[in-house]
């Protein structure tokens, strides 16, 4: 049985449509489950009892299980367990422009990039678009609270799950439902080049980011494996093709990586690389795991990349940084779950 929180009002309004019933119970169904959270058909007041009975029998409305939940300043992580045992977790970060929510696509991730826990556990399987919509609404309900922004950097690369991702951006998005602003939504990718060009020509208005994380292709070959098949030249070229035809401005993530992508010299290349397009450039502070051998660059190291970065007119800002202690760099927390199992 499907799940009913992988639904776009669309679907939802063909399904009765296809029932041959008025279209408009569609949203109903819809204010009901987003604006006013019910979570059982039975509550939906103003909708008939056979209308009531055949949704039942068609949909579920089964929530994840919370396993899980660690906090720190101004950080909480979840640990999801989904209905066949697989793992996943959710970031809830509140700034003070409001609270957003780092969601996972997949469980595991094949991209495989070598400073990352989560490509450390290869792909199981990608999350259906209800699995991603319920990371959102479970934590709103635990924290008693809105949820403004939403980005898509957990466990995973979103664009190896293209179109459950882009089903679940419209879900959220909608105005009749849980109503986040596109421009409140970021997707953040390893680079599938063939992906970027076809979320380009989608139209919306989410944001990019990409992780770059190096500034030339031996050195990005060694961090990201995804890079032998799409090099920097070709990452690039699509980057810049996105920006021309969206108008939109562009992240570029790099994380600092201690003795390994932290020199003056590499810094002075990336301003290079990215001289005259409209981007900004996040210097991510890299979150140490016990399992993998990088370390995270100085501060004093950081700041002269920025000013480096800065001095050559690239715009740049270095990430607050958020809950070590409570892991929270993607895929730390359930890969140390899994290992304990
Ligand atoms: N797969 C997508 C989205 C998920 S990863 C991508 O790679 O963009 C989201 C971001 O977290 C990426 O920029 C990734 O490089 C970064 N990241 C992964 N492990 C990290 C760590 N240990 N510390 C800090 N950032 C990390
Ligand atoms: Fe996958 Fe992103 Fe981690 Fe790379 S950084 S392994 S693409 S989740």
């Amino acid at each position: 049985m499907k799940n009913i929180y992988g639904y776009t009002l669309k679907e939802l309004e063909d399904y009765f449509f296809k029932n041959n019933d008025k279209k408009f119970k569609a949203t109903q169904v819809y204010e009901w489950l987003y604006k006013k959270r019910v979570n059982d058909f039975n509550d939906m007041k103003n909708i008939k009892k056979e209308v009531i009975q055949k949704l039942e029998a068609d949909f579920s409305c089964n929530k994840l299980d919370i396993i899980n939940k660690l906090e720190d300043v101004d950080v909480y992580k979840y640990l999801f367990k989904l209905d066949d045992n697989n793992k996943i977790e959710a970031v809830l970060m509140k700034h003070d422009y409001g609270n957003s929510l780092c969601v996972s696509t997949q469980v595991g991730c094949n991209i495989g990039c070598t400073f990352c826990e989560s490509g450390r556990l290869k792909k199981v399987r990608n999350l259906e678009s209800y699995e991603m919509v319920l990371q959102i609404l479970q934590i709103e309900a635990d924290l008693n609270i809105r949820i403004s922004h939403v980005v898509l950097m957990g466990i995973g690369e979103p664009f190896d799950n293209y179109d459950s991702v882009i089903n679940f951006i419209e879900i959220i998005n909608d105005s009749k439902g849980i109503d986040i602003g596109a421009r409140h939504i970021t997707i953040s990718t390893s680079g599938i080049v063939p992906k970027i060009e076809k979320f380009m020509l989608e139209g919306k208005q989410v944001n990019l980011a990409i992780s770059l994380h190096a500034s030339n292709d031996s050195l990005r070959d060694k961090l990201m494996p995804i890079n032998k098949v799409y090099n920097l030249k070709q990452l690039i070229g699509i980057v810049k093709k996105y920006i021309n035809l969206t108008n939109r401005r562009v992240t570029f993530e790099y994380i600092m990586l201690k003795g390994i992508n932290d020199s003056e010299s590499l810094a002075l290349e990336l301003s290079l690389l990215l001289k005259g397009i409209n981007c900004y450039v996040n210097l991510i502070p890299y979150n140490e795991t016990s399992h993998i051998e990088y370390k995270k660059s100085s501060n004093d190291d950081v700041m002269k990349f920025y000013d480096i970065l800065k001095k050559n007119k690239i715009n740049v800002t270095v990430r607050r940084e958020f809950g070590t202690k409570v892991m929270a760099a993607c895929g730390q927390l359930r890969s140390n779950y899994e290992e304990a199992e």
